[in-house]
């Protein structure tokens, strides 16, 4: 577990530049989240439906639980009552689904389009084409989709030792976050985050423009 002091250092650091962390807590304890708590986090971050609708209800209701890992669209019930952001929206029936789970329990989910920049295969997310054709779809039918909202993009790059690409592929999501932002959002401040950076690359992502980083084992040490 990071220090105290260094925790508040990360975070003030993270703050003066205007990015917001998230504490990615996958694979461990109630007891590390809440020390991390304690020391002021509200920002968890989350990957496996089962686990996070264990914890969270032994952990205090103002946490804002962002949603990180692969989501199918039939577990998209257990979370709907408490998600504050689900990161990892990867199809356009995908977002209807949270949609209508967040209506029933009327309330809003803020969601993000997992956008595919890395060069591995097994990563899942959306290419530039299929972003553009969601938001299509998305526009077409605004009126209907009220339960959530649409507030940027996340993205994975590679996993490399190679920063130049790193760097590149962070550029390429923070390219198309603009083109987006530039065609279906001029009038709607609510799409304005570009969640990119872990534990390995975050500075990278910083300075393609991030303004959510995800930091799992910088803070709770190996999983
Ligand atoms: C696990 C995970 C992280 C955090 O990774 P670390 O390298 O531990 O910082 C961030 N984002 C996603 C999507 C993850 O699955």
């Amino acid at each position: 577990m990071i220090p105290a002091t260094a925790f508040k250092e990360l975070v003030s650091d993270l703050k003066s530049r205007g990015v917001n962390l998230i504490a990615v807590s996958k694979l461990k304890s109630v007891a590390d989240i809440k020390a991390l708590y304690d020391l002021g986090q509200r920002d968890f971050g989350e990957n496996y439906v089962q686990e996070l609708v264990e914890k969270q209800p032994q952990l205090p209701a103002d946490i804002r639980w962002h949603f990180i890992g692969h989501l199918q669209r039939n577990k998209v019930k257990y979370i709907a009552g408490f998600v504050h952001c689900i990161h990892s929206v990867d199809s356009f029936p995908l977002l209807q689904e949270i949609n209508r789970q967040a209506a029933k329990h009327d309330r809003e989910i803020a969601c993000l389009l997992q956008i595919h920049i890395a060069e591995e295969e097994s990563k899942y997310g959306l290419g530039e084409k299929e972003a553009i054709e969601l938001m299509e779809f998305f526009s077409a039918q605004k009126d209907e989709l009220k339960n959530v909202v649409l507030s940027g993009l996340m993205g994975m790059a590679t996993f490399t030792d190679d920063k130049a690409q790193v760097s590149s592929e962070f550029g390429q999501l923070k390219a198309l976050f603009d083109l987006l932002r530039q065609s279906y959002f001029l009038h709607d401040a609510a799409f304005k985050e570009r969640s990119m950076g872990m534990s390995d690359d975050y500075e990278l992502a910083i300075a393609q423009g991030s303004t959510q980083v995800r930091i799992g084992s910088l803070l709770f040490g190996r999983r």
